[in-house]
């Protein structure tokens, strides 16, 4: 099943459909729904992922370089996201992974005072520097300095997956695959959290800046739901300055097994 999404970029071009954006980012490429088929131009793909970092590489390693210029947001994000994680039925605080981490902003001020180990997510070098220095907890447990599309999730059950603004650097297919992958690391009762800006429902927006795309809301549950998952909580960030797109937090679990058609018609 695929979904009708019209877009455009911060260039002004304009996109009639999702698979033209696709295909002219990344060659003819698998949609998320295909996610078997193997990726055309992986030359492509690469650009992808190297101008998404370059954007990075150059911005500074503060908590306004990370946010745009809105670090003062950081404490209100922050609690609100506290309040969402303590709310969630069955969680465990025991691992946690921030994907996407920056220089440990969210590690900091929501992981390390909530879960006893945090994994950090994070291809941006200088980036990780500032974190290692800054992150003073033994609570720190490993740091993975690579892209989302390259990690994978090791032995150790993970409690909750942590994304914010983070996804969008991600291609539909790349990031179905990514929270497949961390679907299949969760421990008993755990979650994937995004934070994510989003768009007006029906569109999505590329930013040729730093090389990411926002999505809108149903954009995400679809590619959620190709990826086997279901949201089992959603919560529209409030009291955000006005210039900034709705942000909306997702946990998402997998979804509950159904039995299989042949088996059901059997039984009957
Ligand atoms: N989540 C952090 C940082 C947000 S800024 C916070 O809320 O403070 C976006 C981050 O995504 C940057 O640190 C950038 O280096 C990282 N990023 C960019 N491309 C990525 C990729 N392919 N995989 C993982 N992280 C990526």
């Amino acid at each position: 099943m695929s979904i009708e999404l019209k877009g455009d970029d911060s260039e002004g071009v304009t996109y009639g459909n999702l698979q033209d954006f696709w295909k002219q980012e990344l060659g003819s490429t698998p949609s998320a729904d295909d996610t078997s088929a193997p990726s055309a131009h992986p030359g492509k793909r690469q650009q992808w992922y190297k101008e998404g970092l370059k954007y990075w590489d150059e911005a500074p390693a503060t908590v306004n370089g990370v946010l745009g210029g809105f670090g003062h947001i950081t404490k209100y994000d922050i609690s609100s996201s506290a309040g969402f994680l303590r709310n969630l039925p069955d969680l465990q605080f025991n691992r946690a992974v921030d994907v996407g981490a920056g220089i440990g902003r969210v590690t900091n001020g929501l992981l390390i005072p909530l879960f006893k180990a945090v994994e950090l997510v994070e291809p941006c070098e200088a980036y990780v520097r500032k974190a290692q220095e800054t992150i003073k907890s033994p609570r720190l447990a490993k740091v993975h300095v690579m892209g989302m599309q390259d990690y994978k999730p090791g032995s150790e059950p993970v409690d909750c997956f942590w994304a914010q603004w983070a996804l969008g650097h991600l291609p539909d297919d790349d990031l179905v695959h990514f929270l497949q992958r961390c679907a299949a690391g969760l421990a008993p009762g755990g979650v994937i959290c995004a934070k994510e800006n989003t768009c007006q429902n029906g569109t999505f927006h590329m930013d040729k800046e730093d090389n990411a795309l926002t999505r809108c809301d149903l954009h995400y549950k679809h590619l959620f739901r190709t990826a086997g998952l279901v949201v089992v909580k959603q919560e529209l960030q409030a009291g955000f300055p006005v210039e900034l797109t709705a942000v909306h937090t997702y946990a998402l679990r997998p979804a509950p097994a159904t039995a299989p058609l042949d088996t059901e018609m059997a039984s009957k």
